[in-house]
């Protein structure tokens, strides 16, 4: 046996160049430098108070055991409540997974899915994690590329023209990290239709519904029809809407077949998730509250402050986001790749951001505005000194 080789998919994973970037960004701020941050894929916003004092309070009372491996039945319960009255989706607790994070819910969601070499079409730009978590999960990823000129969606004639008798999956991320784009009822129900159609499964990442800006409204795929609710595959979590990054806490609303393989591979990874995070999540969900709003208005007033900035930068051109915290300016035109681009950056001016080649989408790179709207002023300042000395 020859020493010091590891599993062959894990091996595969490609390093992150958006780690490469945050390393060197936390490198500079280290050494005393004023770094903007524009690469964060989190609010900068606080838990509200009503979670954490439900999860304290859990605490007190003794809730440090594990709970079943799906999570807690009075959370799973008031998940398929939220499923049913906000997202029209036909679920029972038991179709319920809750994990650590929305992340370990796709991927079991993946695991429990795919055999070798099936294939799950990704609309570039695309999450990040999509297709390691697919090749890991021993899949293959098929991209179908959303262009600029077309507000970075695809067409159901694209879409088609991908599916082979392998496809075992489209992953359907609306409103998109990171394009922001958000997909409309009538372009779901095409795409979902294709779906029915050959027989495969729509992954729904839907963890920034609640993120929506102006006319653009967050529908859930799942909800179209009965029929297409079967092939409808529903990831969501806290993180995001919330402001829950670091307590860990996803859910998937899935057929019964799948909810019970991914029970029995989430039992022999991490068992249930985290005890008194999960009764944070339960007030998150009972308990009435104007902070989503009041997150999303504040995300909304930077999103037209960043659209305004970089709008007046020749050379930049960009799709104004409808929904989530991002942006993806294409930088094509100073003839630099995202990835120099985002380097040189974060070398002259000290503004962290990620390059689009992650995405899918080389010709761009990411900014993010889950940040304060001074830092957001700041960081634009330097991007713009920093482009016309290009
Ligand atoms: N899906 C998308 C599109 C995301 O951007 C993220 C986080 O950045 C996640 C899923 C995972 O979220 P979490 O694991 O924090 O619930």
């Amino acid at each position: 046996m020859k020493k010091g080789v590891v599993n062959g998919r894990v091996g595969a994973i490609l390093p992150s160049e958006s780690l490469n970037i945050a390393s060197k960004a936390k490198a500079l701020a280290a050494a005393g430098e004023k770094v903007c941050n524009l690469s964060a894929g989190e609010p900068d916003f606080d838990t509200p108070d009503h979670i954490k004092q439900a999860a304290i309070d859990s605490l007190r009372r003794g809730e440090t055991k594990y709970t079943p491996v799906a999570g807690l039945l009075s959370l799973r319960k008031a998940i398929a409540e939220k499923l049913r009255t906000e997202n029209g989706l036909d679920v029972t607790p038991a179709r319920v997974i809750v994990s650590n994070g929305a992340k370990q819910s796709l991927f079991n969601v993946f695991m429990a899915l795919l055999r070798d070499d099936d294939e799950v079409i990704l609309l570039s730009p695309f999450w990040l994690s999509y297709p390691e978590m697919i090749g890991v999960a021993g899949g293959k990823t098929v991209v179908v590329r959303g262009r600029q000129e077309r507000g970075f969606k695809v067409t159901p004639e694209e879409v088609r023209a991908a599916v082979t008798s392998r496809t075992k999956a489209l992953v359907i991320n609306s409103p998109s990290n990171p394009s922001g784009i958000v997909y409309s009822e009538s372009e779901l129900r095409e795409l979902a239709d294709i779906a029915v159609a050959c027989g495969f499964y729509i992954i729904s990442d839907e963890i920034y519904e609640k993120i929506v800006y102006d006319e653009a409204r967050h529908v859930s795929v799942g909800s179209l029809s009965p029929e297409i609710g079967e092939w409808t595959i529903t990831v969501n979590g806290f993180s995001k809407a919330y402001a829950m990054t670091g307590w860990r806490l996803g859910y998937v609303a899935a057929p019964d077949f799948l909810t019970q393989a991914m029970d029995a591979f989430q039992s022999h990874s991490t068992s249930g998730p985290n005890t008194f995070a999960q009764f944070g999540a339960l007030a998150a969900l009972q308990a009435p509250s104007d902070d989503i709003e009041r997150m999303r208005r504040a995300f909304s007033e930077r999103r037209d402050y960043l659209v305004r900035r970089l709008e007046a930068i020749k050379g930049v051109s960009c799709v104004k986001p409808a929904g989530a915290f991002y942006m993806l300016p294409n930088i094509a035109r100073f003839g630099l790749s995202g990835v120099v681009f985002a380097e040189r950056l974060l070398e002259r001016e000290k503004v962290a951001t990620i390059p689009g080649g992650a995405f899918g989408s080389p010709d761009h790179i990411r900014l993010s505005y889950a940040c304060g709207l001074n830092e957001l002023a700041e960081g634009m300042d330097r991007f713009e000194r920093f482009v016309a000395a290009l």
